[in-house]
């Protein structure tokens, strides 16, 4: 294997991105800027490479393409579509119809999306090839990364990296989530070194799928190896924040384990036995300066105190996950946080360009050689339908300031597919558009993966509403938020109860005299969380990484005060409609102070790996 010798910026070469690190990132560096500049010409190439692959499929077909592999045909014929619109074809595939009916190429698994469509995961067929269009994105990280921050290679990320349950399909193929299928592959398994990809977690702790084990092993070889951390992450902040979690848990049965030099026999996984096992030697020192920093119950900072020369943290905090910026700021202790990609499972879009930026300025790049791109414009009274398809606008010919919805076609077959993401265009890298990640559309509330829409939340509401009936009960008014001041965050719901008159009486003293019984209304929380889709309940099942949900009752009049208020910053009463998902402080503390009692969910929902 090659060893990058190369590590001054005098010995690669200088790209518009700046000096490269090594020769190997000076290449990388210069593909980014050969697609970027020319992403006009590889958009027409990449189109006419997915019109060729799949111009046998039954899909194309059937808009009778004929064969042609020109943006002017494919736009003149093929229409855009929802993953509702696909279910049939996808069912088909999933039911082991074998047949080219999306991709002329084989699809060799599905990727759970935690996108959900009637409660359960999207599944989105993939095809063999894409993991090494993944892998071509992932190459491109560090690079970039090299550019802002030096002397990467002299150290280790630790990351905390998980895989998930895994199902089958009737038809016998994989169903998993992306990231489950890329640590599993050999792309991942038998990568050759690189110095600056190093991790401190060993692959069979993350390929672990008990999370307890899995986060357990992953923060012991991270603390044994701590002064070797140059930066600390995972995929999303809401991960990360949960390891944060898992330590100040767990920080005991960690320091004992490093003192003995003995793995916790609560990890019984053989392959992490074998592998922290390697690396565990008894070490009273470093178990003693565990036990100071955490034991004083401070955590501010906690994690520059105990890997002290981490660099930044390495996590998603745009989109849903902006919630969690300012608690990663304090355990951090103000580091650095670095969104570094976008993606999903139904294609890998692009990369942020400058890193280390501010979370506010993160920008992605979309890479014009993941998938083909086209974006619809995002505004008020947007056409729908017919009209909508016109105004599909290719990736360089997207307006900066505007708003658009992501629209892709992908190698796997997916053709002018919504993938349901809200992005405005900042700038450009040469003739490649740069753009924040809006919002995610329909969205109300989420923890981590999790995203719960309008109609799902008033679906659970209406189930869980039933089970006060009998005490002569409803819910005259709700709304909810996603509370994440503790880890892990839940969601909270804001109740205001209608009684009837002469129901109820009775029932207990004072203010809560006549609202059903305690015991009700948890069981009222209990019913949300069974009504919620599957990769909530997986979340608050599997992973714990969802705490219980949470009904807060407010007093009579409450919402009707809600409204004044908002009344009085300036909406029209007219158009005043009561917001299902709060997010604005004075609102939640308006809402809190009228609580006149909470109830949490008394035990998990029901969920089934299969
Ligand atoms: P999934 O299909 O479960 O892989 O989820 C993909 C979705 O996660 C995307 O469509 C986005 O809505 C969201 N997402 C992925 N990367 C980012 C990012 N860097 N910033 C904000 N949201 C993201």
């Amino acid at each position: 294997m090659a060893v990058l010798k190369a590590t001054s910026p005098t010995a690669a070469a200088t790209t518009k991105l700046g000096p490269a690190a090594c020769e190997k990132d000076a290449e990388k560096l210069a593909f980014i800027e050969e697609m970027t500049a020319n992403a006009d010409q590889v958009q027409e190439r990449v189109l006419a490479e997915i019109l060729t692959q799949n111009s046998e499929t039954e899909y194309l077909r059937r808009y009778g393409l004929n064969g042609a592999t020109d943006r002017v045909t494919f736009k003149s014929k093929i229409t855009m579509v929802t993953y509702e619109d696909l279910q049939p074809e996808i069912q088909r595939i999933a039911n082991g119809d074998r047949t080219a009916i999306l991709s002329g190429h084989p699809i060799s698994e599905f990727l759970t999306s935690s996108g959900t469509s009637a409660g359960e995961r999207k599944l989105m067929p993939t095809i063999q090839a894409e993991l090494d269009r993944r892998q071509l994105l992932y190459s491109l990280l560090m690079p970039v990364m090299n550019l802002y921050v030096p002397g990467l290679d002299k150290g280790k990320g630790l990351y905390f990296l998980f895989v998930k349950s895994e199902s089958r399909t009737p038809g016998g193929l994989p169903a998993r989530p992306v990231l489950t299928s890329y640590y599993k592959s050999d792309h991942f398994r038998s990568r050759p070194f690189d110095p600056y990809n190093v991790y401190t977690s060993p692959t069979a702790a993350i390929l672990c799928a008990d999370a307890f084990q899995s986060m357990y092993a992953q923060m012991l070889c991270g603390l044994i190896d701590r002064l070797a951390v140059l930066r600390v992450g995972a995929v999303f902040a809401s991960g990360l924040l949960r390891a944060i979690r898992f330590l100040q848990l767990h920080w005991r049965d960690l320091a004992a384990d490093i003192s003995s030099g003995v793995l916790t026999p609560k990890v019984t996984d053989p392959a992490i036995r074998e592998a922290v096992g390697d690396l565990l030697r008894p070490d009273a020192t470093l178990a003693e300066l565990i036990e100071a920093e955490c034991a004083g119950g401070d955590w501010a900072g906690i994690v520059k105190r105990i890997w002290p020369n981490t660099q930044y943290l390495d996590v998603i905090v745009t989109g849903a996950m902006a919630q969690y910026i300012p608690t990663l700021e304090y355990y951090g202790g103000g580091m650095p946080m670095a969104c570094t990609m976008y993606a999903s499972s139904e294609c890998y879009f692009g990369l942020n360009l400058r890193p280390m930026c501010k979370p506010g300025e993160v920008s992605y790049t979309i890479m014009p050689m993941m998938g083909y791109f086209e974006f619809l414009p995002h505004e008020e009274g947007s056409a729908v339908g017919g009209a909508a398809l016109q105004q599909l606008v290719d990736l360089v010919d997207v307006e900066v300031g505007k708003q658009y919805e992501l629209v892709v076609t992908t190698y796997a077959g997916l053709c002018r597919y919504r993938v349901g993401d809200i992005l405005q265009v900042t700038g450009f890298h040469n003739a490649a558009p740069e753009f924040r990640f809006v919002r995610r559309k329909n969205v109300l509330l989420s923890i981590e993966s999790d995203k719960t829409d309008e109609a799902e939340l008033q679906g659970a509401v209406e189930r869980a509403a039933a089970l006060l009936r009998p005490w002569g009960a409803t819910v005259a008014e709700y709304t909810s938020q996603a509370d994440t001041k503790a880890i892990p965050g839940h969601y909270v719901i804001y109740w205001e109860l209608l009684m009837k008159e002469g129901e109820g009486e009775g029932e207990g003293e004072g203010e809560r005299g006549r609202l059903p019984p305690a015991e009700t209304l948890r069981a009222c929380c209990l019913e949300m969380e069974e009504a919620m889709n599957t990769v909530y309940r997986q979340s608050r099942v599997a992973d714990g990484s969802i705490g219980p949900l949470e009904i807060r009752v407010v007093r009579a009049g409450t919402f009707e005060e809600l409204m004044d208020y908002s009344l009085s910053r300036g909406a029209s009463i007219n158009q005043y409609k009561v917001p299902r998902c709060v997010t604005f402080p004075p609102i939640i503390e308006l809402l809190d102070s009228r609580v006149v009692e909470a109830h949490f969910s008394p035990s998990c929902p029901k969920w089934a790996p299969h």
